[in-house]
């Protein structure tokens, strides 16, 4: 099959972006013309943010405002489709417009009742993505690129769970590769909008927040395509926050596993759960951006990983707690652990790194609105001490697993820096240490050398697709 290409909402944030979407889709089409690609896009950037505040105002009864918001909102799109699709704008913004006189009965309605559903909550947001893929496909045809807009609800049908539906595998392979096979072999692109689906009676849904991701990987992988792009604003997962490392650099491959690592350290790229449909099947997911076009990006795959001997990306969490829990009765005693976990789950608190010794208990916590509570509640059956102001390290790599060498150049690069905790966990794709916040400039820093070569410094990155 082909190639499936997402693109996310600031890479089709205006009519300059819309330019550049379309040089991207010709460059992949003049390489390789017998198979046209998929397209999937996301609402213009800042359009579902837009479209959930008009349904705030409609539960509070404010029809007035809903309105005002929807038709600034119209006007928007009817102007980006004059400057995209001169030729065809007027067929363009007769659709637009339909589709906006539909969205405007259904908030009217709500703002009457003062009541939005999960249902009608993804009725309203479902229209982002309608008229932004309305747009590119017109965009594209306009600009002599064989191009079909297919509706995403006719063919990716879900289960009927609201704002977070899950799509039914199977039925949506039949139907989709049917589909695909006319406009791909065709040579003709197709065109849909991502994070929307429909249940089987046609009732609209939503995959989620940030669910363009998830369209386009369960695209790729009902249509077995050789890779899916995720073409956004940054030039793809780095070695390092260069806010804290000047000079991190491009990732250029990520394990599944890595990705899902990173994401928890914050890394916002894309989250890692929305690919694991195509990661799953094998197919490479890579992350590109689309105003650097040139760039190779960051590919991840379910094997990926760094080469031998290197590691793959350093991420810390800053502004932790610590937390040291100390067994009044000298040893752990038999239930010791639970009910000091159990004390972490009734104030909901979440625990990040935990060691323990012969003891005591050190966890750390990063949430510490009801750390009062856990203390008092610890002190029922433990010594207790907190120390704030420190931060989670992190060494990320697959490798960590079979070369040992590289824990040894991780702590050795640390030399001299206090090592509050360290921990390995059963993965063994990270080495963690704890240390204190105030530390953290320098142990990146030195992490960075350490592992990665230096580098011309990244521009620093602004924007990001939600
Ligand atoms: N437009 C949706 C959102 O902002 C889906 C996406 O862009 O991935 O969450
Ligand atoms: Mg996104």
């Amino acid at each position: 099959m082909s190639v499936v290409m997402k693109f996310g909402g600031t890479s089709v944030a205006d009519p300059d972006a819309i330019d550049r979407l379309i040089g991207i889709v010709r460059r992949q089409l003049h390489q390789r013309p017998e198979r046209a690609p998929v397209v999937v896009v996301s609402a213009l950037a800042g359009v579902t943010d837009k479209l959930i505040e008009v349904t705030r105002q409609a539960e509070e009864g404010d029809a007035a405002r809903a309105g005002a918001a929807l038709l600034a909102l119209l006007d928007r799109h009817v102007t980006m489709a004059a400057a995209v699709a001169p030729a065809s704008a007027t067929a363009l913004q007769a659709s637009i417009r339909a589709d906006f006189g539909e969205l405007m009965g259904l908030v009217h309605a709500l703002a009457v009742l003062r009541e939005v559903s999960p249902r009608s909550l993804d009725a309203v947001l479902a229209a982002g993505e309608v008229v932004s893929s309305r747009m590119v496909a017109a965009a594209l045809a306009d600009h002599d690129i064989p191009a079909a807009w297919v509706d995403a609800r006719s063919v990716l049908v879900t289960d009927a769970e609201h704002t977070g539906a899950v799509p039914d595998m199977d039925g949506n392979r039949r139907r989709l590769r049917d589909r695909a096979r006319r406009h791909v072999d065709g040579g003709e692109v197709m065109v849909l909008g991502g994070f929307i689906g429909a249940t089987r009676n046609g009732v609209t849904t939503t995959l989620g927040r940030g669910g363009s991701d998830y369209s386009a990987a369960i695209f790729g992988a009902v249509l077995d395509a050789d890779e899916i792009q995720i073409w956004t604003d940054v030039d793809g997962m780095l070695t390092a926050d260069p806010r804290i490392v000047p000079n991190a650099r491009l990732a250029p491959q990520l394990s599944f596993a890595e990705a899902s690592e990173l994401a928890y350290f914050g890394a916002k790229v894309l989250h890692p759960s929305t690919i694991l449909p195509a990661v799953t099947r094998n197919i490479p997911v890579r992350i590109l951006n689309a105003r650097r076009p040139e760039r190779a990006g960051t590919v991840i795959t379910a094997g990926g990983g760094a080469a031998d001997g290197e590691l793959t990306a350093i991420a810390c969490k800053r502004n932790v707690t610590v937390i040291d829990i100390t067994s009044s009765r000298m040893l752990m005693a038999h239930g010791f652990l639970r009910r000091l976990f159990e004390v972490f789950e009734r104030f909901r608190t979440a625990v990040d790194v935990v060691t323990t010794s012969e003891v005591s208990v050190s966890v750390t916590i990063d949430d510490t609105r009801r750390l009062g509570d856990v203390v008092d509640n610890l002190r029922h059956f433990a010594e207790v001490a907190c120390e704030p102001d420190m931060a989670i390290v992190s060494a990320v790599g697959e490798n960590l697993r079979s070369d040992p060498a590289l824990f040894v150049r991780a702590v050795t690069a640390l030399d001299r820096i206090a090592l509050r905790l360290v921990s390995q966990a059963a993965g063994r794709r990270n080495i963690t240490f704890v240390l204190r916040d105030a530390d953290v400039p320098e142990a990146m820093h030195r992490l960075h050398e350490a592992f990665f070569a230096p580098a011309a410094a990244i521009e620093p990155v602004s924007a990001h697709d939600s």
